[in-house]
C-alpha cells in the first residue's frame, strides 16, 4: 500500500479560547512534528463560552502576523476561525473574512440559534425528536456556502447529516469534509460515500494542547479502513 505524509495542521485552538498553549506553542509544536503549515483556527466569536472576539480576536490575529514573519522558511503560519453555524445561512463569520486563510465551520452546542428556523432544528437536535439528517445537512450548508467555508469540521457531531449529500453539495462548493482526528465523526462507509462523490477530505488534529498537534492518529485508522487516502487534500503520497 502506497505511504502518505501528512503535511498540515488547519486545525488547532490555543489558551484563547479554551486550550492550553500559545500560539508560538503550537507553531513550534508543529515544527517539530515536521509539518510545513499550522492554521491556529480559534471558536468563532458567536460561541457563547469559547468564542474568541472583539480585542482578543485582533490580539491574536496581531500574533499570528508575527509569528508567521518569525517563522517564515521554517513553516507557514496560516490566520484561520472555526465558525458557528447559528442558523440556515447563517454563522459567526466576521466582516474582514478575506483576512483569514482558512475558514473553518462547524455545529457547536452553546450557540444562541439566530432565526426561526435553527431554533426549531435546534430544540429538535437537543431532544433527540424529528431530527432529520438531510435538513440538517442543509442548514450548515447554507451557513458554510454563505461565509465560503474551505472545511466543514467534524460532521455529525452533535448533530446527524445526511453525508452522501452533504459530500455532493460540498464538491460543488470546493468544500472540504474534516476527518477530526480528537473524535471521527465519519463511519467507514461515508468517508467511502464522500470520496464516491469526489468531494475532498481532509484531516484535523482539533488540538486543544500543543502536545497534540499534528497527532492524526484517530484519522488516519479510519482514512486508512477507508482506503481514502487519495482524497485527503492535506496528505502527500511518499
Ligand atoms: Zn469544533
Ligand atoms: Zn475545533
Amino acid at each position: 500500500m502506497d505511504s502518505y505524509k501528512l503535511f498540515a495542521d488547519y486545525h488547532t485552538h490555543t489558551f484563547y479560547s479554551h486550550g492550553k498553549g500559545s500560539p508560538r506553542e503550537n507553531v513550534t509544536a508543529a515544527i517539530e512534528r515536521g509539518l510545513e503549515a499550522i492554521a491556529v483556527s480559534e471558536h468563532g466569536p458567536g460561541h457563547m463560552s469559547f468564542g474568541v472576539r472583539g480585542k482578543k480576536l485582533e490580539r491574536l490575529n496581531d500574533e499570528l502576523i508575527s509569528l508567521r514573519k518569525e517563522f517564515s522558511g521554517r513553516i507557514e503560519v496560516l490566520r484561520g476561525l472555526e465558525l458557528n453555524v447559528m442558523g440556515f445561512g447563517k454563522s459567526d463569520c466576521p466582516p474582514n473574512r478575506d483576512d483569514y486563510d482558512i475558514i473553518i465551520i462547524g455545529y457547536h452546542k452553546s450557540v444562541p440559534p439566530v432565526n426561526s428556523v435553527a431554533w426549531s432544528v435546534w430544540r429538535e437536535s437537543l431532544l433527540h425528536i424529528k431530527n432529520d439528517p438531510h435538513r440538517n445537512a442543509e442548514g450548515i450548508l447554507s451557513a458554510a456556502e454563505a461565509c465560503r467555508a474551505n472545511i466543514i469540521s467534524h460532521p455529525n457531531l452533535y448533530l446527524k447529516v445526511d453525508i452522501p449529500y452533504m459530500a455532493k453539495c460540498c464538491r460543488q462548493l470546493g468544500i472540504l469534509l474534516e476527518v477530526n482526528s480528537s473524535r471521527v465523526t465519519l463511519s467507514t462507509e461515508e468517508i467511502r460515500a464522500i470520496c464516491d462523490a469526489g468531494c475532498g477530505l481532509v484531516i484535523g488534529s482539533d488540538a486543544h494542547t500543543p502536545q497534540r498537534v499534528g497527532d492524526f492518529m484517530l484519522a488516519s485508522e479510519a482514512v486508512d479502513k477507508a482506503n481514502a487516502w487519495e482524497f485527503v487534500r492535506n496528505a502527500r503520497r511518499l
